[in-house]
């Protein structure tokens, strides 16, 4: 049976019959990866411990006729301070829910990797305030929508072309992105968004996770920016979002 190991982080893992399991991960050499654990729901089974989500490490897997089969693991971080959370361990399962949707099995992407595991450390330091988690989340659902192809257009009216003008402006996920005032008047169903929201972000569409710290936003910018962010990813869903339904009770 072809072997092989990779580095990655776990997306999911479910219940398979009476005593397996199934675990998504996200890897670096093939991107997302389905793999069976077999007897991942017994106590005595080693790698049940490390196909809970967010561990990051070196998976082993074994290729069979009837799929991957997880054959080990050697975890680098299961990233316990932001487990540790409710807030935190909520922002980070809408970010790597985003991934195990929106991604498509066989298909490698270091960055999508890298956006999921800097969002995950990030959220596991020390010290964050809550209006610096919620930017992380926002900074790692833009920049995956981004990197995807999905994202928003920020810099125009989408409608009309023209420049934006910051008195009156809205976000419309259906135009696939910012709206002026007198198109705003004509699209139904666009979300207002304040020019300090619009600037927070096209800044997460740029900036480094490292800068997080240095943003001066009010909570309500930070709210509804984050909201923007949250209806953007909701809108390339066909399905409901369990994760986001999560992150909302918690708010
Ligand atoms: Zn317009």
């Amino acid at each position: 049976m072809p072997t092989f190991f990779t580095e990655g982080i776990v997306l999911s893992r479910t219940a398979v019959g009476d005593t397996d399991k199934s675990a998504v991960i996200y890897t670096d050499a093939h991107g997302k990866l389905t793999a069976r654990v077999r007897a991942g729901q017994r106590s005595t089974s080693k790698l049940a411990g490390s196909i809970e989500p967010f561990s990051t490490g070196l998976f082993f897997f074994a290729q069979g006729r009837g799929g991957h089969t997880l054959t080990g693991a050697d975890l680098t971080t299961t990233f316990p301070r932001l487990k540790s959370k409710l807030l935190t361990t909520a922002s980070a399962s809408v970010i790597v829910e985003c991934v195990l949707l929106l991604t498509h099995e066989w298909h490698a992407d270091k960055r999508v990797l890298d956006i999921v595991k800097s969002a995950c450390a990030f959220l596991n330091q020390r010290t964050l305030t809550r209006g610096q988690v919620m930017i992380a989340e926002m900074w790692a659902l833009w920049q995956l929508l981004g990197h995807l192809g999905i994202g928003l257009n920020l810099d125009v009216c989408v409608r009309c072309g023209k420049k934006l003008d910051s008195r009156k402006l809205s976000i419309s996920y259906d135009q696939g992105g910012t709206l002026c005032a007198s198109c705003t008047e004509s699209v139904r169903g666009s979300m207002p968004l304040s020019s300090a929201a619009l600037k927070l972000l096209r800044l997460a569409g740029g900036m480094a996770l490292r800068s997080i710290p240095r943003i001066r936003a009010s909570a309500g910018t930070i709210t509804q920016a984050l909201k923007c962010a949250h209806g953007a990813y909701q809108y390339q869903l066909d399905q409901a979002s369990p994760a986001l339904a999560f992150r909302n009770a918690v708010q």
